[in-house]
């Protein structure tokens, strides 16, 4: 583990916003780039694979590639291929989720699942619904890949992954166990994956209850921005805060940027 820092980065809120990049991003991701500084990319989203999302970024002139992206349909697949071998998985969501459990050796099966995971995206039927809370009844567990309640598109919120596993819970009375952020599961493999120590890794988002929290709860350092759908009023509610509040990416503290090594102690980039 290296003394540097590294920074974990939410992306809606934080790089984007819907299909618009928010101003500066590219240059900060080309500036921890240049200087070798460590990040990945930590999203909540399970419905596109990394290799999708790295080419969203890329098309809006951001330089990232598939390594530099973590979801949390890789957190959920590698955290159900260490609890047990041989591990099959009845599963509610798209492509990301599917394409990261197959990845860690996970069979999906339409019966006799060790699991029940749920994803967000639009192909969920009712059908499906029915089969999970059945296949939970006869003893199959139930995993969130996250529990956003909502997921914000260009043309309004859509339901988000909470709200589908709300479903099942509520039918079943079975409550889900949830891999992505806040939780440490996905947390702990991010930073572990950066390779920095957690009082070296930056949690920087957009949301409280997730991102900073679930920084706050790793002993991070958390960074909000005020880019994405948290206002400065809604922070003080809060009875834990981050450590940094900033405007966007574009105006990360010279502490943060001192220590990460992109500035020397005068201000000045350094060589
Ligand atoms: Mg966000």
């Amino acid at each position: 583990m290296k003394n540097q820092l590294g920074f974990l980065l939410d992306m809606d809120g934080v790089v984007y916003r819907g299909n618009q990049m928010i101003p500066a991003a590219d240059r900060f991701i080309e500036t921890l780039k240049k200087n070798e500084v460590p990040f990945l990319f930590l999203t909540n989203n399970s419905q596109r694979a990394r290799r999708d999302i790295a080419m969203k970024l890329q098309r809006m002139g951001i330089a990232a590639e598939s390594d530099d992206v973590f979801t949390c349909a890789m957190a959920t697949a590698r955290f159900l291929a260490q609890q047990r071998k041989r591990v099959t998985a009845f599963v509610i969501g798209e492509n990301g989720l599917t394409s990261a459990l197959h990845h860690n050796g996970i069979a999906v099966v339409d019966d006799d699942a060790d699991y029940v995971v749920i994803g967000e995206g639009r192909t969920m039927n009712f059908e499906m619904v029915e089969k999970a809370v059945r296949l939970v009844e006869k003893g199959a567990r139930l995993v969130a890949t996250n529990l956003d309640a909502t997921c914000p598109t260009d043309q309004g919120t859509r339901p988000g992954c909470g709200a589908i596993v709300a479903m099942i819970e509520k039918a079943t009375g079975v409550q889900a166990f949830s891999v992505g952020k806040l939780s440490g599961v996905m947390m702990r493999m991010a930073q572990r994956q950066l390779g920095v120590r957690s009082e070296h890794t930056v949690m920087v988002g957009d949301t409280m209850y997730t991102d900073i929290l679930g920084g706050v709860e790793m002993g991070f350092i958390t960074c909000l921005v005020l880019s994405g759908h948290t206002k400065i009023e809604e922070v003080k509610r809060y009875a834990y805060q981050p450590d940094h509040i900033i405007e966007s990416l574009a105006h990360m503290p010279d502490a943060l940027m001192e220590k990460a090594g992109i500035i020397s102690k005068t201000g000045g980039v350094a060589a």
